[in-house]
């Protein structure tokens, strides 16, 4: 299991971080000041580090001094916007950097992208006893393979990496299609609709009145 550590001094913004990377299925460890994230760093192993700047006793910038050598890598999280702040995170050596306010989607895919970018991306997703082979683009359903067009394994691998999260559908579609959506394309909805109906996901994948769709695990999550 990919483990997270959260370093952030606000509650709120942590509670949240946490509680969507659980959702999809990363284990989370959080600190609330750059000491705790110290103490936790020379203890514990961790996949991937999500780093606020202002921290309490010792800075987001000052930690990284720690972190660098364990070669573990940093997504800031930031309030602070100017290009200079930028830069100075990036030449830090973090892989990447989210200013304050963000969009969860979009925090996602920047974990995703750094952990595939350090190979530490699992190559198998799984939802039930649907089972996606990233690498080699297959899918199977009770260990019984099942054809999907391209597509569709991109609507379902973006569906299981942000499952129990509902997404827009405009976010989707600019997803998997790239372009902007229009109400009046069907094809997202047509898209759904067959991946329901080649892998039986019944109610798991829930159509959010007016919203989107959300990929739903049955069991709980909590904090
Ligand atoms: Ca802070």
């Amino acid at each position: 299991m990919i483990r997270i550590l959260i370093v952030e001094d606000e509650r709120a913004i942590s509670d949240l971080v946490k509680l969507n990377l659980s959702k999809v299925g990363y284990q989370c460890i959080c600190a609330y000041d750059g000491l705790e994230a110290a103490d936790l760093l020379e203890e514990q192993n961790f996949d991937l580090i999500i780093l606020d700047v202002m921290l309490p006793k010792i800075n987001g910038y000052e930690l990284m001094e720690y972190i660098r050598p364990l070669q573990i890598p940093v997504i800031f999280l930031t309030a602070k916007a100017t290009l200079d702040d930028r830069m100075k995170g990036l030449t830090s050596g973090a892989e990447d950097y989210m200013v304050k306010p963000f969009e969860v989607v979009e925090l996602l895919a920047r974990v995703n992208i750094v952990l595939r970018r350090y190979h530490k991306s699992e190559s198998q997703l799984r939802f039930g006893d649907i089972v996606v082979d990233v690498e080699n683009q297959t899918v199977t359903k009770a260990g019984s393979e099942v054809e999907l067009t391209p597509k569709e394994l991109e609507l379902l691998v973006f569906l299981m990496r942000n499952r129990n999260i509902t997404l827009f559908r405009e976010k989707i579609y600019e997803e998997i299609w790239g372009t902007e959506y229009s109400v009046e394309s069907r094809t997202l909805d047509l898209h759904v609709q067959r991946l329901r109906k080649k892998l039986n996901m019944g109610d798991a994948l829930k159509t959010v009145f007016k919203v989107g769709y959300r990929l739903e695990d049955t069991h709980e999550v909590s904090l």
